[in-house]
């Protein structure tokens, strides 16, 4: 069995490597050849913590495991990230544990890779602004992978904690863009792809706000309650997302059909548009909008990358298991 711990994953991995392994699972989900199996995410009732599992199986890579991990919000105070994670990788003919791999990054890097999958393949060829909703710990990674997709020339940005917003800025600046803070009129005016990535659980962004031709990714909502757009503009756009089950139920459509404002059947998985079974945006006014909920089969595609790289490079550390 191998391990890959967390400490190598920033010299292995990269957003280009993660970017082409979520866009072949989701493609691959979309096949129905790569499944993902119901999530679990419970309140354990100790240090407030959350705790749950994301896994699947694809038949296609073979990539079979967990993620197993969650919140614990006093992580802070001893100096460790809020978000803890760990992938473990099994042997699809034997069961075998194959692989435990550092998740934290991976983490990062997968969900700045879905965004920036649901831009490539349905923001307008001509988007200019991207408008950042968020300044947290995740937004940084989702900028870096968004600017790679579109010729970018400036980027606008709201936070619910204004006083975070210098984080935006210095990752634009690294990135060699221009950036302004926005009222959320202004960025749902004037952005071209917007990308909402809070742990709100009231709406940001309104129906009102967004104007057409916006592709919009909610990358935030990953948890029953959790909401980041108002649930109208889900019924104004066309919806696509990475997994309808998980959508519906813990990304940002659940209240938009809880609402009876649109149903599972309006809503599109990626893949098939990846796949061209779907044509994906057919107008230069159309809204889209992504619902990227976070599957464990992205986690078990780029862990199944890190370790391969891992091996590549002599950093694995191979144990009798
Ligand atoms: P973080 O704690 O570092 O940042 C939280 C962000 O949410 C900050 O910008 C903060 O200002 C904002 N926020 C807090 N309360 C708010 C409110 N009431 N209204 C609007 N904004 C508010 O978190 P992070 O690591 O950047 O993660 C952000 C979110 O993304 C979390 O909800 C997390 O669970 C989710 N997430 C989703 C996926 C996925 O695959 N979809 C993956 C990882 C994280």
């Amino acid at each position: 069995m191998l391990i890959v711990p967390e400490a190598e994953i920033a010299a292995l991995m990269t957003p280009e490597a993660a970017f082409d392994a979520v866009e072949a699972t989701f493609a691959a989900m979309s096949r129905k050849s790569a499944y993902n199996f119901p999530v679990i995410r419970e309140a354990i009732g100790h240090a407030d913590a959350l705790y749950g599992f994301k896994s699947g199986f694809d038949r296609e890579s073979l990539a079979l495991g967990l993620k197993s991990g969650g919140y614990w919000p006093g992580n802070a105070d001893k100096g460790l990230t809020n978000h803890q994670s760990t992938i473990f990788l099994f042997d699809a003919d034997t069961g075998k544990c194959s692989a435990i791999v550092g998740g934290n990054l991976l983490t990062a890097l997968r969900t700045a890779a879905a965004s920036a999958v649901s831009i490539k393949h349905l923001a307008r060829p001509d988007a200019q602004v991207l408008g950042m909703i968020g300044a947290g710990h995740q937004s940084i990674f989702q900028m870096q992978a968004a600017v790679k997709q579109r010729n970018f020339k400036k980027v606008i940005g709201w936070n619910y904690h204004p006083e975070m917003l210098s984080r935006l800025a210095d990752c634009a600046a690294q990135l060699g863009l221009p950036f302004e803070e926005a009222s959320l009129e202004t960025l749902g005016r004037d952005a071209d792809v917007i990308i909402s990535i809070t742990s709100s659980f009231a709406p940001s962004l309104l129906d009102a706000h967004v104007t057409p031709g916006t592709h919009i990714a909610c990358m935030g909502t990953d948890t029953k309650g959790k909401q980041e757009v108002e649930a109208a503009l889900l019924q104004r756009a066309t919806v696509f997302t990475d997994e309808i089950a998980q959508s519906i139920s813990i990304g940002e459509a659940q209240h938009a059909v809880t609402a009876g404002l649109i149903k599972d059947t309006d809503i599109t998985e990626i893949g098939a548009v990846i796949n061209a079974t779907h044509p994906g945006r057919t107008s230069a006014d159309e809204i889209t909008l992504f619902d990227g909920t976070g599957v464990g089969l992205q986690d078990l595609a780029v862990a199944a990358k890190v370790v391969e790289l891992a091996q590549k490079s002599g950093v694995a550390i191979n144990v009798d298991f």
